[in-house]
């Protein structure tokens, strides 16, 4: 899939951006490349954001959302939890082909774009495309907002 792999070595590119900005940002894991487990940033353009595995019903990239139309869950009651992180609004993450009820680990925030994946990217993907964006246009927004983080720090 062509998408995906472009998708992939954006993530990558950012990542490595990130990295050399500052390295303490990276989520190093056991397996795989320094870059595979992306980095902690969030600014105007966008946010990104590692998988986590604290289980925390506070950690927006672990509580998930379960609302249906008659129920609201105990992580939306009495309003849906982490819009600015990236979630979804309640009851949308179930039209994604799985239950992706958390914050994504990237949002690209013009367009929309999010990205969820399991433990590294590129693993169990699931991608809500950008809003009349294209793929290149997206990451190329995300690496010049790092480059004027990277003059500012
Ligand atoms: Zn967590
Ligand atoms: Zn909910």
């Amino acid at each position: 899939m062509m998408e995906i792999d472009a998708i992939n070595s954006g993530l990558i590119a950012i990542t490595k951006a990130i990295y050399r900005i500052d390295k303490s940002r990276l989520s190093y894991g056991l397996l795989g490349g320094l870059y595979d487990y992306g980095a902690d940033w969030d600014n105007d353009v966008f946010m990104m954001h590692p998988a986590c595995g604290c289980e925390s019903t506070a950690c927006p990239w672990c509580a998930e959302c379960h609302c249906t139309d008659d129920f609201d869950c105990p992580s939306c009651s009495p309003s849906h939890r982490w819009p600015e992180k990236g979630a979804l609004p309640a009851r949308e993450p179930f039209e994604l082909s799985s239950e992706w009820g958390r914050a994504p680990n990237f949002w690209h925030k013009p367009s929309g774009m999010r990205v969820w994946w399991h433990k590294s990217i590129g693993r169990g993907m699931e991608v809500r495309s950008a809003d009349g964006a294209g793929l290149n246009d997206v990451f190329a927004e995300c690496l010049a907002s790092l480059k004027q983080d990277g003059k500012k720090s």
